[in-house]
């Protein structure tokens, strides 16, 4: 499903995030990218999402080399992935219910019924049906961040990156959005989950790819 080449990744005027990166991962598979602060995580997943470019190497994703995407590809490619973040920056001015629906309005592909139909299933999912009209101040961390994690399923992707999706969360709290990866896994999702949580990582026998200083070890 995502497949790295010998991926390198200098930004101007740095030394390489990321040097000589191979790995593959399958369609349905899980997997944790580790490694200090710095090694280069985030870039690879910005690199997935085509967020960024590789200064060197091929990436492939479904069966793509998005290297060769035309900017008119680029928005319906991001459509197959969804991504979390540590801090889901909602909008404040906003519901949770418009929260979700961003990714879906932005498209402006689906009626307000077929919203409020995938809305209300991505928030079910996540188990905060009934908070669709509360304002995102009034919710805790973790309830925050399964509306984060709500909106990057909203749109159904193929693909679910997260970039320390427990990082502002205690051991429990970061325990119950793992098991919502899971779940997201078992039905056919291929999750990437950057995180040097390492008492998360330990409890899960998820396959690891570990990067040091910009390389896979
Ligand atoms: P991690 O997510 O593992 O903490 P990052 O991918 O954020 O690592 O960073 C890897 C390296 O790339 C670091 O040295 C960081 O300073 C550098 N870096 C990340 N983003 C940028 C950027 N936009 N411009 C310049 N350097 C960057």
């Amino acid at each position: 499903m995502i497949q790295f080449q010998q991926v390198s990744k200098r930004y101007p005027g740095q030394h390489d995030a990321l040097t000589d990166v191979s790995f593959h991962l399958a369609q349905g598979s899980m997997t944790f990218l580790t490694g200090h602060s710095g090694a280069g995580k985030s870039t690879l997943l910005k690199l997935i999402a085509r967020l960024e470019t590789p200064s060197q190497g091929q990436i492939q994703v479904a069966g793509q080399n998005i290297g060769r995407f035309s900017p008119r590809q680029i928005p319906y490619y991001r459509r197959k992935i969804g991504i979390v973040f540590q801090d889901p920056h909602l909008l404040h001015d906003r519901n949770v219910f418009e929260n979700v629906a961003l990714p879906l309005l932005i498209t402006g592909q689906f009626s307000y019924q077929e919203i409020g139909k995938r809305v209300r299933a991505a928030l079910d999912k996540v188990q905060l049906l009934d908070k669709e009209n509360t304002t995102p101040v009034r919710l805790s961390g973790g309830e925050r961040q399964r509306i984060g994690i709500a909106r990057a399923i909203v749109a159904k992707p193929q693909i679910l990156l997260a970039d320390e999706p427990t990082g502002n969360l205690d051991a429990a709290l970061a325990e119950e959005i793992l098991n919502l990866f899971i779940q997201f896994n078992q039905i056919g999702v291929t999750v990437l989950i950057a995180t040097h949580d390492l008492a998360l990582i330990s409890k899960m026998d998820i396959p690891q790819i570990n990067l040091n200083q910009g390389q896979v070890t």
